[in-house]
């Protein structure tokens, strides 16, 4: 559903991406694995058109995205729950999970979709008229989520979610992503610096370094991987 090909991207004259090429499958969790600064945001920034990437292609669905903007790309099905969150900290929990239902369609499934969040995370049904700001991260983080799944995507993208949380709330988000992925054929690319997690959660993933891909496979490939293990993994 998803081929990048060739995809060199950086910022002003200075290029991050280096010829990146990936795929991603119906239903299929793939994780970017990769440490701070090797351009796994800049990946994403541009998949979804935060950033228009000088060369390559973002085939989704049979359709050409690379040079699209960045709302084009969201109608497609393309959501991400981007790095830090960007909750609208003054705004409630509920007014922030309306802001997901971004067009008419996703609009008329609101209700429908809301009470789904709420099975997936008791937690927000009650906090659902606090101020977004006053939450704790894990629950920021799950406002994120359910937001970006209100939104009725069909790749969802997770930008670092364990970033600062425990680990637990971090498993609580992974596994409705996998839910997802399993019983509906949601595909997500899961963006990440902890590798373990990332990998027990993935079916396939990626590690980027210095801009470049540089290493491939199935999760249980990389667990194994020789390079991962001393560089990633300490063991
Ligand atoms: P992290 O895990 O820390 O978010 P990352 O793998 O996502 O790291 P990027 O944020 O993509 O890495 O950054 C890759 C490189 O691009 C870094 O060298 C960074 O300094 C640079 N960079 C990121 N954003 C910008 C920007 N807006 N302008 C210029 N350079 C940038």
């Amino acid at each position: 559903m998803l081929k990048v090909e060739g995809l060199n991207a950086g910022y002003g004259s200075v290029n991050i991406l280096w010829d990146i090429s990936f795929t991603l499958e119906d239903g299929e969790i793939v994780a970017v694995l990769g440490s701070n600064g090797a351009g796994k945001t800049t990946m994403v920034r541009a998949v979804t058109g935060m950033l228009k990437p000088s060369s390559g292609s973002v085939v989704f669905n049979g359709e050409e995205l690379a040079k699209k903007n960045s709302r084009v790309i969201l109608n497609k099905g393309i959501v991400q729950v981007p790095e830090g969150r960007q909750l609208f900290t003054d705004m409630t929990v509920l007014e922030n999970l309306q802001m997901g239902a971004f067009n008419k369609e996703t609009k008329a499934h609101f209700q429908e979709n809301l009470k789904k969040a709420y099975e997936w995370f008791p937690k927000l049904e009650e906090r659902a008229k606090q101020a977004a700001g006053t939450l704790s991260g894990g629950e920021q983080q799950m406002v994120a989520v359910a937001r970006a799944i209100i939104g009725e995507p069909r790749l969802l993208i997770l930008d670092e979610p364990s970033l600062g949380l425990a680990p637990n709330i971090v498993d609580d988000i992974l596994k409705v992503a996998s839910t997802l992925a399993r019983n509906d054929g949601l595909s997500v690319l899961l963006v990440e610096q902890d590798i373990t997690k990332a990998l027990a959660s993935a079916d396939r993933g990626y590690v980027i370094e210095n801009g470049h891909i540089a290493l491939e496979g199935t999760a249980k490939e990389l667990q194994a991987n020789e390079h991962v293990k001393k560089a990633y993994l300490g063991i």
